[in-house]
């Protein structure tokens, strides 16, 4: 199998999985012993319908306890993450925007935002659903919030923004860490897999390669600290653990406690020019 990202033939079965999600079925986590960027196998043909077909938007439909956490969460990250874009801006684009969440907040705070969302699909009109509104139009911030690992082509995605970033603008990208604690402890059960929605799986190293190797840098690296919490909690439930509150909890906390000198939380933000 060849690797997407650095085209090296030498890879590896890192482990297999499933989509615990929605369909239950089975696929592979192939790891490149070049790049170290980890593939989803086999690609689905049609991710689409491996989203909940009313409003995937991460977990937000779901009107369980998990459900309602994530909306809290996000209400504290987006102001979290507008804030490490300080002095950047005001043209922002929202690559993968969901339902416009940050879009309609980084609105509020003064930023010139738009979204782009193919998948799910909304009236806002400030959300784009063809890359053809956006792409003639220039941008100081392009964001994707736990995105660029959905998509099928990173290397050419992320070439493609270098004709719609402004001079000195900025990409800003969260990924789940494939490095982190909780991948460490759950294994084919970590939820930060989240196949096939997840195409792509990236540690710090193989991110790093990724940005080189397309003529960016990293300037900055920030952690999502919610992420391990969420991320431990589902990979509890996916484990059947009726006790998966409370030990998602200590393994989130435990996540973060550790990234404290490992530097691998969870998720990381990566700002890069
Ligand atoms: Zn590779």
């Amino acid at each position: 199998m060849l690797c997407n990202i650095c085209g090296s033939k030498k890879t590896s079965l890192k482990t297999e999985t499933q989509d615990f999600a929605y369909s239950g079925k089975r696929f592979k986590i192939i790891k490149c012993n070049n790049c170290n960027a980890m593939q989803t196998y086999p690609f689905p043909e049609k991710t689409e319908r491996y989203y909940d077909t009313k409003n995937y938007d991460s977990y937000n439909t779901k009107t369980s306890f998990l459900g309602g956490l994530y909306r809290l969460v996000q209400k504290i990250n987006v102001k979290y993450k507008l804030s490490l874009l300080k002095g950047e801006g005001p043209k922002l684009l929202d690559y993968g925007a969901g339902s416009g969440f940050f879009v309609n907040y980084a609105n509020t705070k003064g930023y010139d935002a738009f979204g782009y969302e193919p998948v799910n699909k909304t009236k806002n009109s400030r959300i784009y659903n063809k890359k053809t509104d956006f792409e003639s139009k220039k941008y100081d911030i392009i964001t994707l919030w736990h995105v660029l690992e959905h998509t099928k082509n990173p290397v050419k995605l992320l070439k493609d923004f270098k004709k719609t970033l402004k001079t000195n603008g900025v990409v800003v990208v969260a990924l789940p860490n494939t490095d982190s604690y909780d991948n460490f402890i759950y294994k084919k059960h970590w939820s930060g897999y989240d196949v096939p929605r997840h195409l792509y799986h990236f540690n710090k190293a193989s991110f790093r390669f990724l940005v080189k190797k397309v003529g960016y840098r990293i300037v900055k690296t920030k952690p999502l600290y919610f992420d391990s919490f969420y991320v431990s909690m589902l990979s509890e439930k996916y484990k059947k653990n009726p006790l998966w509150f409370i030990f998602g909890f200590f393994n989130g906390f435990l996540s973060n406690l550790l990234a404290l000198y490992s530097k691998n939380h969870s998720s990381i933000i990566y700002i890069i020019k």
